[in-house]
């Protein structure tokens, strides 16, 4: 389908799956040449990420854990507005190498409170994996070591990513218009 309408908005085909697939075994590729033996823990941010993760791990060819984790966002007492939570971490990541898992790094905030606190726990190493990025909407300045496709500042949903809760379950990825 290279249309769709949820609810009353409009939707055009962005990605297809072919084209998600092919990028996504490029990226394992990659990690597989990165990792080997180091039998690091990916950290996979709920709940945008899942279908990337899932994509990306039948890929990947070393010993490997994977954590689920979320990135609670709520409006704090200060007037210095959201105060964000990491909850989901039930295991001892230090000294080992992490490779946190997002589905999209929009202005970077979230990515950015992430590294800050999984930091605190100091792991090995600390990388960033991507399925999508839009530089032009960072407002902090990120190292993201492996990004799937880089696009431009417009509204994405499917493969993992939301409109109003609906549209994860999509295969391919579709832009607003
Ligand atoms: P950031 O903190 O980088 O601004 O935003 C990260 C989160 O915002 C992502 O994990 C995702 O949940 C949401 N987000 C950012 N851009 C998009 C987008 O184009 N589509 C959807 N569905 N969610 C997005
Ligand atoms: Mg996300």
């Amino acid at each position: 389908m290279d249309a769709l309408l949820i609810n009353n908005q409009a939707f055009q085909l962005f990605l297809t799956e072919a084209e998600i697939m092919a990028r996504i075994a490029q990226l394992a590729q990659q990690l597989n040449a990165d990792y080997s033996s180091r039998k690091p823990i990916f950290i996979a941010v709920l709940n945008g990420s899942f279908m990337f993760a899932s994509d990306l791990l039948k890929a990947i060819q070393f010993d490997c854990e994977i954590q689920f984790v979320k990135v609670n966002s709520y409006q704090g007492m200060q007037s210095s507005g959201k105060v964000q939570e990491l909850i989901g971490l039930n295991q001892n990541i230090a000294n080992r190498p992490i490779i946190i898992l997002e589905d999209i790094i929009d202005t970077g905030l979230t990515m950015d409170f992430l590294i800050t606190d999984l930091l605190r726990y100091e792991p090995e190493s600390l990388a960033v994996c991507s399925l999508l990025l839009k530089p032009d909407a960072l407002k902090v300045k990120l190292q993201i070591d492996y990004v799937g496709f880089e696009v431009s500042n417009q509204f994405l949903v499917g493969y993992g990513l939301d409109y109003n809760g609906l549209a994860r379950n999509l295969r391919q990825i579709y832009q607003a218009v």
